[in-house]
């Protein structure tokens, strides 16, 4: 019986991502541009871990590890200039500028004695009369 029940979930599952997959991925292109760096970038730094790990235990000559080890920094320098070049010609810094905020102007200059509002600086209020500034 349980065998029975895995087989038909094992045979949905499968139909599941046959059935889904095709329409799933109608895009092949990664929507970051720097996606497939990233992941290059990442499997250098994975190789470089796993060289270093293996000439520690003696699986290595030393001229070996200095060669893969030279092999695999190049590559990885390409790697980070291609990715220093992308964020250049795309002119988009780490944070892209958001859209200029609409700074309100103030809303103008308010009478101190009777709350009037003037959109320009008045030497005296032109519903009350009285001054304007304080200092003044
Ligand atoms: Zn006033």
């Amino acid at each position: 019986m349980i065998i029975a029940i895995t087989c038909v979930v094992a045979i949905a599952v499968i139909a599941f991502i046959l059935g889904v997959r095709p329409k799933d991925i109608p895009e092949p292109e990664p929507v970051s541009p720097f996606q497939h760096l990233d992941e290059r970038k990442a499997a250098i730094y994975e190789n470089l871990r796993d060289l270093q790990f293996e000439y520690r235990l003696g699986k290595l000559s030393d001229d070996d590890y200095q060669a893969t080890k030279k092999d695999l920094q190049k590559e990885l320098a390409r790697v980070l200039a291609e990715v220093d070049k992308m964020k250049n010609a795309s002119g988009a810094p780490a944070t892209p500028a958001a859209p200029a905020k609409v700074v309100k102007p103030p809303t103008g200059f308010v009478c101190p004695s009777c709350g009037a509002k003037f959109p320009t600086a008045l030497k005296f209020c032109g519903e009350c009369g009285k001054p304007m500034r304080l200092a003044q």
